[in-house]
């Protein structure tokens, strides 16, 4: 056994400071346990969850919090004094009002949640920075993840900055930025022949093998995925404490919808907003729509595909927080729409025409299926919306980059300007 591995093992009795994380709970039964980097229940083999204690958490305490997402610490994973140690400091990311975009879909009342401004350009960013916050704490120094891309960049920039080891594993079909996005970081990367189902199944084997590893989505996985709560306290923040009544939230695993949701709620129980009714819609792409399939055909458990789709982000065929996604969509009323990559490419352009904002094929998904979702009904064109672009579209250049290009190629004179343009 590592040494590593040692002092955790001789730690396991010990009180970790995690904030106001106070135990974990099982998913399906509500099994308690406590706090310690375990993902799955030995009762009832459900997902393990963060449960709280929190204390009175006031709105002027949040306000005067740094520009991260440690302003929101004590709803939060993480040790009381964590903004003291080199993380990404992720989040304050701009909520901006889309007009244009509203006017084109249709809609009255459009926000936009820009994800695209973290540190490593997406939303992974808020969900690492606590996983290693957490990971830390339980005093592991290497931190890991099997990733679709956008994961192993924020790990490798997370730990270099906290000048950890880290080993990231991803599908050697991978996008040429998301490699170079990586390994820039100078950590060990390693490109796995097979798809993210291959690599995400490879990453648990090991995680059993190195107890000294952190995998970020794997063994730490229950404080990782309370990072996307960040998202919802945020968006409500900068609406000025309260809810938006829809949102639309692209699905890979399914985690960032269901802690939206969560995020929500706590705001509520701890009375940061009222706790308004708000509907939760999920967004995939065609070619990996396992859930959106499952919702449509009314199914409660997800059946997994064989991803092919340009939203290689979104490419998880096996989601694990799927029929947590049902219950949250059925739940709240909203719904799961999946699109073509033809309209992830002309939703990516819509964006970036309408609000001057070039997101990651992600982001076209989202656009795409909020679009299709006006169009068929389901998302109410009078209440207040927000769409959530989670990640750049420097990384994905590759979907667009066929359909994209000058207007022209002119001579540098005045003439041959005003002739290409018609004028
Ligand atoms: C990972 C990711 C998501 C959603 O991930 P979940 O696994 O569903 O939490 C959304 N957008 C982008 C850009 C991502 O990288």
């Amino acid at each position: 056994m590592t040494a590593a591995a040692d002092t955790r093992n001789s730690a396991a009795n010990k009180h970790f400071d995690l904030g106001p994380a106070a135990e974990l709970v099982s998913k399906e039964e509500g099994h308690r346990q406590p706090l310690a980097p375990e993902f799955v229940s030995l009762e009832d083999f459900s997902p393990l969850e963060v449960a709280y204690d929190f204390g009175r958490v006031r709105r002027e305490d949040i306000e005067a919090g740094p520009r991260s997402i440690w302003r929101y610490k004590s709803l939060l994973p993480v040790p009381s004094d964590v903004e003291q140690h080199p993380n990404t400091e992720p989040g304050c990311t701009r909520l901006i009002r889309a007009d244009g975009l509203a006017k084109a879909l249709g809609v009255k009342k459009l926000w936009i949640k820009d994800d695209t401004g973290n540190p490593t350009h997406s939303f992974k960013d808020r969900v690492v920075a606590v996983a290693l916050a957490a990971a830390r704490e339980f005093g592991f120094n290497v931190l890991a993840c099997p990733s679709t891309g956008n994961l192993a960049n924020a790990v490798a920039a997370a730990a270099a900055r906290a000048r950890w080891d880290s080993v990231v594993l991803v599908p050697s079909s991978l996008e040429r930025a998301k490699v170079l996005m990586t390994a820039v970081y100078d950590g060990s990367l390693l490109a796995v022949d097979g798809n993210y189902d291959d690599v995400n199944r490879l990453a648990t084997e090991l995680a059993g093998e190195h107890e000294d590893w952190a995998f970020v989505n794997v063994n730490v996985r229950p404080y990782y995925s309370e990072g996307s709560k960040t998202l919802a306290f945020e968006v409500a923040e900068q609406l000025g404490w309260r809810l938006p009544e829809q949102v639309v939230v692209p699905i890979a695993s399914g985690s960032q919808l269901t802690k939206v949701d969560k995020g929500f709620r706590e705001l509520g129980e701890v009375g940061l907003v009222e706790p308004t009714p708000y509907r939760i819609f999920g967004a995939q792409a065609g070619g990996c729509s396992p859930v959106a399939t499952a919702f449509k055909e009314g199914h409660d458990t997800v059946q997994p595909v064989r991803p092919d789709t340009i939203a290689r982000s979104l490419a998880i065929g096996a989601p694990a927080d799927g029929p947590y996604v049902l219950d949250t969509v059925q739940r709240t009323k909203g719904a799961i729409e999946d699109v073509t990559d033809e309209e992830v490419v002309e939703g990516i352009r819509l964006l970036a025409r309408t609000e001057g904002i070039f997101a990651e094929t992600a982001g076209g998904v989202t656009v795409a299926n909020a679009k299709k979702l006006v169009e068929n009904g389901q998302l109410d064109p009078d209440a207040e919306t927000v769409l959530f672009i989670t990640g750049d579209g420097l990384k994905t250049m590759d979907a667009v980059q066929e359909h994209l290009g000058p207007k022209a190629t002119v001579a540098p004179n005045t003439e041959a300007v005003d002739e290409a343009l018609g004028r």
